[in-house]
């Protein structure tokens, strides 16, 4: 058989050799050259046939060589998917979907036919689809209904650089899947070079290196340290505007809110600037921007402007734009951090490692010599992490051990990980699912435990929906937490924060909380039509209440399928209950000197800055989550009564509520 696989690929390296990348559809035709230009392409016959005799090898290869794009491509054009499906995973649903979006112009086909994508609320894929980019947590959802994974014939795990959290889980499944179907094949993409630590927990299996193409990077560091990084962003980029010699900019910031204050600036000055100098065209990439205008960062921008590509993480190596000469890094991002003795889970902006900043200055240098300006001093730059920790040894494992108990792994503890997350968050975990009542006392999941696996969802949301179905308030709830799963439902600007604390939330504050202030927003929202100047008047982002729109469809779908009655209900107590019933552990208690604490630990913590129940200091509140910054502050807040948390948890709550 392995002779037959290895004459298969003799013949096809004479097919590929002659052809290039084969292409079968109209429309391909003009995407060959550069695809051939891609460094990967000169390897593509020697990692095909390695592929073929080894069950799982590991492919390193610089960030832009072509990997995610191209590797899938020569697979399926090989033959060896054997009539099954391709899937690519991504630990980012923006990589997902731009690279999916890529590969259906270089197929020639509408996305959604051989080529698709699945990301959380979002499927693209039908019948015909072979060859699927995914986001890693899906892989991870459908390995739940079908623990064989039976519909692949390869999976590769991309970006296992990045340590996600997901991506980690994953390779203990797969090798697992493996032990029950030998002949489906796992190939690792990363983007460094350290590839052994993978090798040795894959049986030594081969690492092929993809020769990549790097010009020097030129790197410039600040004097001081930068107080207002959005500033800092703003001038260097005018600066490079001005000073420097054509070629695009590419700036690493830290999320939605920051892409959007500093684009509205730079917009704004590129209409005022000196027509010699040529535009400045703004162009934001982040999770919550919609499909069509994620591409827009591809598309080259006229003649005598510049290109100015706003980045999240994004960019560092799941997407690689051309025609970058200059990298602007903030060098912060956004990461989690998870404390189990308070289970406390903060996300907030934190230094990169020294790994994240090489990766970053390397994007400037793809085509040709470029600068990269870092934004703090070299000093900082040495005191910073070698390499990034990975996310299972420092974030929340509720709800992938919720997954892994659906997918029927029993023994959470003892599992293959790669990297063993510490027993207490493992425990906190195993706690929290279990007060929820998704595991019985002998550890195994219940039926609501099952229940609340079906839903894409943190399992205190999960709770928190099938509960509504019993106090007939679905339908708000379905609201809540669509509004809770997007980032930034409100876009304000920087020197408008004051005015709309003092008028427009007013118009919107329940008395009872954010929570029920949300649900306010989504139905004027919705008796507005969407309507873009009442958004704009309101502060109301749209793009983020298009995902909202979007989330709020595929969870109603889901409760339908799960048969969950969809109700409505006026009762405001009904709504906060159910709230309590997944989020007990997040409650937090009024002392005399006027701070809070969460029953769950005794940290001192505040009411957030923008909660409408600032003003108002209510005895009880439940909380969303807890953020750190300068100090810890209830995120999403609303009043409840202690009676129900002792109704929904009591043996949780017999001695803790004081
Ligand atoms: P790797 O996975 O090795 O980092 P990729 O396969 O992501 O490399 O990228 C290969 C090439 O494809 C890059 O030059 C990148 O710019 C290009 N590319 C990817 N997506 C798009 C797109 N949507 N539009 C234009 N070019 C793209
Ligand atoms: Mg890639």
């Amino acid at each position: 058989d392995k002779d037959r696989a290895v004459k298969f690929i003799a013949e096809t390296q004479d097919a590929m050799i002659q052809t290039g990348p084969t292409y079968k559809l109209p429309g391909a035709e003009k995407y060959i050259k550069s695809r051939m230009d891609l460094p990967i392409y000169q390897a593509r016959v020697k990692l095909l046939l390695e592929i073929s005799k080894a069950p799982t090898v590991i492919v390193v290869g610089e960030t832009g060589s072509g990997k995610t794009t191209q590797l899938s491509q020569y697979i399926r054009d090989a033959g060896m998917d054997k009539g099954k499906m391709i899937a690519c995973t991504q630990p980012r649903r923006v990589a997902a979907v731009s690279v999916a979006n890529r590969v259906a112009l270089e197929t020639g086909c509408k996305i959604g036919s051989k080529v698709g994508y699945t990301v959380r609320f979002d499927d693209t894929t039908s019948r015909d689809t072979a060859l699927k980019y995914m986001t890693d947590g899906m892989l991870l959802r459908e390995a739940i209904s079908d623990p064989k994974l039976s519909r692949y014939s390869v999976i590769l795990l991309d970006e296992a650089h990045e340590r996600t959290l997901m991506t980690d889980i994953l390779f203990g499944v797969i090798k697992g899947v493996q032990k029950l179907r030998p002949e489906l094949k796992v190939i690792i993409m990363s983007a460094t070079l350290d590839a052994a630590k993978f090798s040795t927990y894959f049986d030594d299996c081969p690492v092929l290196y993809v020769q990549g193409r790097q010009y020097p990077v030129e790197i410039l560091y600040t004097i001081e340290p930068q107080q207002d990084y959005v500033d800092s962003v703003f001038v260097t980029v005018l600066q490079i505007h001005q000073d420097e010699k054509p070629g695009d900019i590419l700036v690493f910031l830290t999320g939605q809110e920051d892409i959007e204050n500093v684009g509205a600036l730079l917009q704004d000055a590129s209409e005022k600037l000196d027509p010699k100098f040529g535009k400045l065209v703004v162009r934001p990439i982040f999770a919550a921007l919609p499909p069509e205008q994620q591409m827009k960062v591809f598309e080259p921008v006229p003649k005598g402007s510049r290109k100015v590509v706003l980045a999240t993480n994004i960019a560092e190596t799941s997407i690689t734009i051309n025609g970058i000469r200059y990298v602007v890094d903030t060098g912060l991002v956004k990461a989690k951090t998870f404390n189990p003795n308070l289970s406390v889970e903060s996300l907030m902006a934190q230094p990169v490692s020294q790994a994240q900043a090489r990766q970053r200055t390397g994007r400037a240098g793809r085509e040709a010599p470029g600068v990269c300006y870092r934004l703090f001093s070299e000093d900082l730059f040495r005191t910073l992490d070698s390499t990034t920790t990975p996310e299972i040894v420092r974030c929340n494992l509720a709800s992938a051990v919720l997954n892994m108990k659906a997918m029927g792994v029993d023994d959470i503890i003892h599992f293959d990980f790669l990297d063993k997350p510490t027993t207490e968050s493992l425990r906190a975990a195993l706690m929290l699912i279990f007060s929820l009542g998704a595991l019985d006392a002998s550890g195994k999941l219940t039926t609501l435990g099952r229940r609340m696996a079906r839903f894409p969802i943190e399992p205190q949301l999960a709770k928190t929906l099938i509960s509504a179905e019993r106090l007939g308030c679905v339908e708000e709830i379905l609201t809540i937490v669509s509004m809770l799963s997007a980032p930034s439902i409100f876009f304000i600007p920087f020197n408008k924060r004051e005015e709309v604390d003092l008028s427009v939330m007013k118009e919107f504050a329940s008395l009872y909380g954010d929570h029920l202030t949300y649900l306010n927003v989504y139905k004027a929202y919705r008796q507005n039509k969407g309507n873009k100047t009442w958004c704009k008047d309101h502060f109301i982002n749209m793009k983020s209440m298009k995902t909202v729109l979007d989330t709020r469809g595929q969870l109603a779908e889901l409760c339908r399928k799960s048969n969950i009655e969809i109700r409505s209900s006026s009762d405001t107590d009904n709504i906060r209950k159910a709230l309590v019933s997944g989020f007990f552990y997040n409650i937090a208690v009024l002392q005399d000197d006027g701070t809070y604490h969460p029953v769950s630990n005794r940290t001192e913590v505040a009411l957030h800055p923008q909660s409408v129940l600032k003003g108002q200091k209510p005895k009880y509140v439940l909380y969303h989550e807890l953020v750190k910054t300068k100090r810890y502050y209830l995120r999403v807040a609303t009043v409840i009564e202690p009676e129900w948390a002792a109704e929904a948890a009591p043996t949780y709550f017999a001695r803790t509520i004081t």
